[in-house]
């Protein structure tokens, strides 16, 4: 089989102006950028905004490897296998990180007969949406050292008759704000800044990954330019020496923040292998962020499109979980449908099969992994949405197990279990899939979210940990105790919970494979993100910024002569 990358290549492709007219837009709501990528324009929103919605369809997971598990691949293979039945049909991807591109995961442009195209312009830079949230996020951290520096060498009073601005009293020990930079930087985590003469005051710092950015999650959860510009305005970036927040509002960078952001904000259309709409926008990662792309994207495409395709981050109980009782609170656009992305691998994973023997047939540590699966699809219709699960097939996976997974899973009460080779048969590896989603989507959903952050964040982290994740419960750490008290001093007590914990385990654990039970979720910090709308809650051992292994992705990419990247 060719790679994902000659398979790319060698694709014909629409002209974009033509993937966009059939979507629906008109030309004056979108602009080309060369014949492969075009922005679509704001003032589509207000066209659009009382015509009916398609259908809603997540794509999901269980607890995966840390290869990943063929969200991506199976997203866009349905979408191809939904176009090919001459279904109107749009798919909304996040942006990928070049992080995880230069990191251990590789492209996140899907992958075989299964992915967006050009995948080398997908998977780096693509229009530099994530350039601008690391610009803008910067330079509100610039801001904030500028003027910290220039009250501290003033004084309050000198400080005031000179700029004509009120001193905002920045206390140096509460500085909230990090930097970030999207590569996979170990080296940054902890850092000092403005060390040397007149570099201002010097004190700890530290960058986490643009997908962890506050401002990626704005960028992912506003509505229109309106909505982002006060999303904005209420990031909060220190407290004062007494104790009151400061905001990128009263700092005066919001503005200017919104002015670096204002071409982000435009969802990019790109396509499939055979030419379906892709909008791509936003990219937050699902354990350290909300881990859904955008709300612009998906209401563009709702609108103009009959069945909509997006995928939630990692498991279930990451990306899925926030989709619903973060996302669809700002949208309003619920899920009429999930699917549940499955590997043979990854099951046996949770039964504690070795790395190298994973690939091999082993019936028995397969059953013993099913409990992972039948917990997410637990899980999901605890929301009220039908599941079809799509087994995900290597080129190594044996009969007998894809069988038995496949009884088992509609045992387990799954709407249908099909097998799903759109990665190596693209639209028609996908057929089956397409056609169970569309017999899924029949049976009304009768969504409901899984907890009310009106009853208190202590009430939601209860729910989220015991019903969510199955735990006994939660702690929290003295420092997050002392923060949720001045969360609810903030007014800020009833906003939604964004957990950041391991991806790999339902629980908050690495370790803790399959089902986990009896386990307590601690609760090491909590963070107001009041421009995103949401408190994050730090579990475990969670970093905002990983690292690079022994064998990163960085090492096979080169440009050959005439300008060619290879190796992604
Ligand atoms: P996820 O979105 O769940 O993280 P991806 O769809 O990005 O996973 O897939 C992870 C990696 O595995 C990608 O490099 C992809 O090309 C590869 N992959 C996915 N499905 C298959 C498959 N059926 N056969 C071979 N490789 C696959
Ligand atoms: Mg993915």
């Amino acid at each position: 089989m060719l790679s994902d990358i000659e398979i790319s290549r060698q694709s014909p492709r629409r002209p974009i102006g033509e993937v966009a007219q059939s979507l629906g837009l008109t030309s004056q709501e979108y602009h080309t950028l060369g014949d492969a990528k075009a922005k679509v324009q704001l003032n589509v929103l207000p066209r659009l905004a009382n015509k009916p919605s398609g259908k809603f369809i997540v794509v999901t997971a269980i607890n995966p490897t840390p290869y990943g598990e063929g969200k991506t691949v199976t997203s866009i293979g349905l979408t191809q296998a939904l176009h090919a039945l001459n279904k109107k049909v749009c798919v909304c991807l996040r942006q990928p990180s070049m992080g995880p591109v230069f990191g251990v995961k590789g492209g996140a442009a899907g992958g075989g007969y299964a992915q967006v195209v050009p995948m080398e312009e997908l998977n780096l830079h693509l229009t530099g949406d994530i350039h601008a949230v690391s610009s803008a996020h910067n330079l509100a951290a610039a801001a904030l050292d500028a003027r910290l520096h220039h009250e501290t060498r003033l004084g309050a009073e000198e400080f005031q008759r000179q700029s004509g601005l009120s001193p905002l009293h920045i206390d140096p020990e509460r500085l909230l704000w990090p930097r970030v930079t999207d590569h996979n930087d170990r080296a940054l985590r902890q850092i000092e800044v403005g060390l040397g003469r007149n570099n201002g005051p010097q004190h700890s710092a530290s960058f986490a990954i643009t997908a962890a950015s506050e401002l990626m999650a704005v960028l992912a959860l506003s509505c229109d330019l309106k909505d982002m510009r006060q999303r904005i305005g209420r990031l909060l970036l220190a407290y004062d020496k007494s104790g009151a927040p400061i905001t990128a509002e009263m700092l005066g960078v919001a503005g200017a923040m919104t002015a670096v952001m204002r071409q982000a904000i435009e969802p990019t259309l790109m396509q499939t292998l055979n030419g379906a709409p892709c909008l791509i926008h936003a990219g937050p990662f699902a354990n350290i962020a909300h881990g859904n792309s955008s709300i612009i994207a998906d209401e563009v495409a709702l609108k103009l499109a009959d069945y909509v395709v997006t995928e939630g981050g990692f498991g279930s109980d990451m990306g899925f979980e926030k989709f619903c009782n973060i996302k669809v609170r700002a949208s309003g656009h619920q899920p009429d449908c999930a699917v549940l992305v499955v590997t043979l691998k990854a099951l046996k994973s949770h039964a504690e099969v070795h790395q190298q023997d994973i690939n091999a047939a082993d019936l028995t540590a397969l059953q013993q992994g099913f409990a992972n699966l039948a917990w997410h699809l637990a899980n999901i219709r605890r929301y009220g949405v039908p599941v079809v699960v799509a087994i995900n097939r290597f080129p190594q996976d044996c009969e007998q197990e894809l069988a038995w997974l496949q009884q088992a899973a509609i045992t387990a009460g799954a709407s249908d279990c099909v097998v799903s080779e759109a990665f190596a048969k693209g639209a028609a590896g996908a057929t089956a899939l397409a056609e169970a989603v569309l017999t899924a989507l029949q049976q009304p959903a009768q969504f409901h979210y899984l907890y009310d952050p009106d009853a208190g964040l202590e009430q939601s982290l209860a729910t989220l940990t015991e019903l969510g994740y199955g735990a006994a419960g939660f702690s929290l750490s003295a420092k997050a105790q002392q923060q949720l008290q001045e969360i609810k001093q903030l007014g800020a007590g009833s906003l939604p919970v964004c957990m950041a914990k391991t991806p790999m385990s339902i629980s908050h654990d690495a370790k803790l494979k399959g089902v986990p039970r009896g386990f307590t979720v601690p609760i090491n910090e909590l963070k107001l993100n009041a421009g995103a709308g949401f408190v994050t809650a730090l579990a475990g051992n969670v970093m905002t910024m990983p690292g690079l292994g022994l064998n990163p992705g960085y090492l096979h990419i080169d440009v050959d002569d005439d300008g060619n990247i290879c190796g992604l």
